[in-house]
């Protein structure tokens, strides 16, 4: 037990809800779970060991070392960038690749082969083979766990959507793999025709919400920050650097243990919020490395080493800071102690 100014308050219950809503949403399809970069910041093996006693049986990480983090744990693992041949030495038995280029279905062949995974580039020219490589043999002979493909612009309602899926669809009965995957979080939510065999939800599990489908999401993690000091600030007076608050009146203010180092970055100057249970407390001033000051007239009790929870439902939080929900999650550094309740 570490004793940070900074917890990450983290629901396990909410996940776990989380992960069984986009499950019955998966039109009878397996739902995996994405865990790279540490469970979008919260704890990739907190996060895995809930999922797989839920029932959860597919993960997906980004890179080796994310897979051999995990591989105590006993459960199956994709590698979504595939494998170098710097990976080939140390992997994990329950790890496989997402093979994404002509190179490395070579030298996944080369290096003797075995269960893999494989991505399709269906139209965002991000990663994945092409469909005529499919049609011209290239993988013939492998041994294909899924095949999957990922969309562009699953959380708009644009066309070119249906002709990923419609691209994907075809593709069926073209490989040896026992299975399809296409839909994200955001692709999940547009219809059954989309789920396929597997679906790989990452950001609506940690309480992301991007469509209609995901209204029932609920909040994961809530950052709190400790009161480092609490202090009257005269009426003329000015908060932190370059003066961007002066108080128009005498000002009671609490300088939290909170910073953009940890995640709480600039975009929130002047516009973040805390909370004292109820009450609402305006960030004020700009965003330190380490401090932040919230003004707290509204709760005369708060003292130094109080704390205060942050306002972080992902979608609202989006909107206010600019940041993405990906981006308000992942950035969230290690000075927090990441709690589960
Ligand atoms: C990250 C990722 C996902 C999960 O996406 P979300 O938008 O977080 O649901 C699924 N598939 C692939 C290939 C990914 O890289």
């Amino acid at each position: 037990m570490t004793h940070s100014p900074l917890r990450l308050r983290l629901d396990g219950d909410a996940l776990v809800a989380n992960w069984q809503l986009l499950r019955d949403l998966s039109n009878g399809a397996a739902c995996g779970a994405a865990v790279k970069a540490d469970g979008y910041g919260l704890g990739a093996r907190e996060v895995v060991r809930r999922l797989a006693a839920a029932g959860c049986r597919d993960f997906f990480v980004a890179v080796w070392s994310e897979a051999r983090a995990l591989a105590d744990l006993g459960v199956s693992i994709s590698v979504l960038h595939g494998v170098r041949d710097a990976d080939l030495a140390d992997r994990p038995p329950d790890a496989r690749p997402v093979l994404n280029t002509i190179e490395q279905v070579r030298r996944w062949r080369a290096a003797g082969g075995g269960l893999c995974d494989v991505m399709v580039d269906t139209g965002m020219n991000r990663l994945g083979i092409a469909p005529e490589d499919i049609a011209a043999g290239l993988l013939d002979g492998l041994e294909i766990e899924t095949l999957m493909s990922h969309l562009a612009c699953a959380d708009e309602d644009v066309p070119l959507n249906e002709q990923q899926r419609t691209a994907f669809a075809v593709l069926r009965g073209r490989t040896a793999a026992r299975r399809m995957s296409l839909a994200n979080s955001a692709g999940i939510a547009l219809g059954a025709d989309y789920a396929f065999d597997l679906t790989r939800p990452g950001i609506a599990l940690y309480g992301g919400r991007q469509r209609a489908g995901h209204t029932g999401i609920r909040q994961v993690a809530s950052p709190e920050a400790q009161i480092l000091q609490r202090r009257r600030v005269r009426a003329g007076e000015i908060v932190g650097y370059n003066a961007t608050f002066v108080a128009s009146r005498d000002t009671e203010i609490a300088v939290l243990n909170l910073g953009y180092a940890d995640g709480y970055l600039r975009c929130f100057s002047g516009k973040g919020r805390a909370r004292a249970g109820d009450t609402m407390l305006p960030v004020i001033g700009r965003i330190s490395m380490d401090l932040t000051a919230v003004a707290v007239d509204a709760a005369p009790a708060l003292a130094e080493g109080d704390w205060l929870t942050l306002d972080y439902a992902l979608p609202e939080t989006a909107a206010l800071s600019g940041l993405s929900q990906y981006e308000l999650l992942t950035g969230l550094g290690d000075r927090f102690d990441r709690m589960w309740g």
